[in-house]
């Protein structure tokens, strides 16, 4: 796998106050990363010092195969770290276009990135007729002027109505299926959940977790099942060493998995024993309650 980022055993200390705490991880191509912690937890002390904006206190961190500066790097970085800020009476070609002269790239891909984050039919609006949502988008189109190999996005949906929230994650979302590599913090768990294939979980400075969000979820989640014979399906679910936890509630029939197994599975074997089931769906543990249980675990 093409290594984008690697960070080893940084800190970073304010005074006494440490934000980031020998942490490390890795983040490879074509994935989309989330570090994720509630406020405080250090994830954009961590952007920062990965973006040359803040100076970490120890540890490593390098960009790609490792070969080129840091400067050199972040040139192929797309990075939206701060609200975004564009001149308020210059429209939204306009201000791209200064975009493109600073950052000495061609002004060639402006309608492309603005159709990107549907801001198309409005591109000759002035900036200050944006909504929040459409300011973060011009920010994500202006980001990405310079086809960069990673976007880097902190606490993207911040602020924004839930119409906007969804418009940005379905633009995240479009741009990790085109290929960009992505490394997004939030402090929220859904947003994670819904658009991240990894996590960096962190806990006043700390890493809780790394890994695939998917095995995160590594409980193996349980069935939400109907049928007109109730009581005949829990008690085959009792006698089933697959399963734990058998409750039910309002007809619906809850049952915990001890083991991997699918739904085509279960059903086969349901329907076997003689139960027709009118509703049959299997569930995970959302990351909201795994992380939850990761940060109980607080022993100071
Ligand atoms: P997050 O982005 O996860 O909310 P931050 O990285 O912003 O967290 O902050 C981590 C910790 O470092 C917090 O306790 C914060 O108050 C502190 N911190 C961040 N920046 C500074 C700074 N420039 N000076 C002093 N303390 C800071
Ligand atoms: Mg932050």
């Amino acid at each position: 796998m093409e290594k984008i980022l690697t960070v080893t055993n940084l800190t970073k200390k304010f005074g006494y106050l440490t934000a980031v705490k020998n942490l490390s991880f890795s983040i490879e191509k074509g994935h989309v990363y989330g570090i994720l912690g509630p406020n405080g937890s250090g994830k954009s002390t961590t952007l920062g010092i990965v973006l040359n904006v803040v100076n970490r206190t120890n540890g490593e961190f390098s960009w790609f195969d490792g070969n080129i500066s840091t400067h050199e790097a972040l040139k192929k970085v797309g990075a939206i770290i701060e609200r975004p800020n564009f001149y308020p009476y210059m429209s939204a070609v306009q201000n791209l276009k200064l975009v493109c002269k600073i950052k000495e790239v061609s002004t060639g891909k402006i309608e492309e990135k603005l159709k990107l984050v549907g801001l198309l039919e409005r591109k000759d609006s002035k900036f200050k007729t944006y909504s929040l949502g459409m300011k973060q988008r011009l920010a994500i189109a202006s980001a990405l002027l310079n086809d960069p190999e990673i976007l880097i996005l902190d606490e993207p949906t911040n602020g924004l109505d839930p119409q906007g929230i969804h418009q940005i994650r379905e633009i995240i979302k479009k741009i990790a299926a085109q290929g960009t590599t992505i490394l997004l913090a939030s402090h929220l768990l859904d947003e994670v959940e819904k658009v991240c294939s990894h996590v960096v979980i962190l806990r006043k400075g700390e890493k809780l977790y790394s890994g695939r969000v998917d095995d995160m979820l590594a409980s193996h989640g349980f069935f939400e099942l109907k049928t007109a014979d109730r009581e005949k399906l829990t008690t085959l679910l009792k006698e089933n060493t697959s399963f734990g936890e058998i409750r039910e509630e309002n007809g619906l029939v809850t049952a915990f998995l001890t083991e991997k197994m699918d739904a085509g599975t279960f059903n086969r074997w349901a329907f076997d024993k003689g139960i027709v089931l009118s509703h049959l769906v299997k569930r995970k543990e959302s990351l909201e309650e795994q992380f939850l249980t990761l940060t109980k675990n607080e022993s100071n």
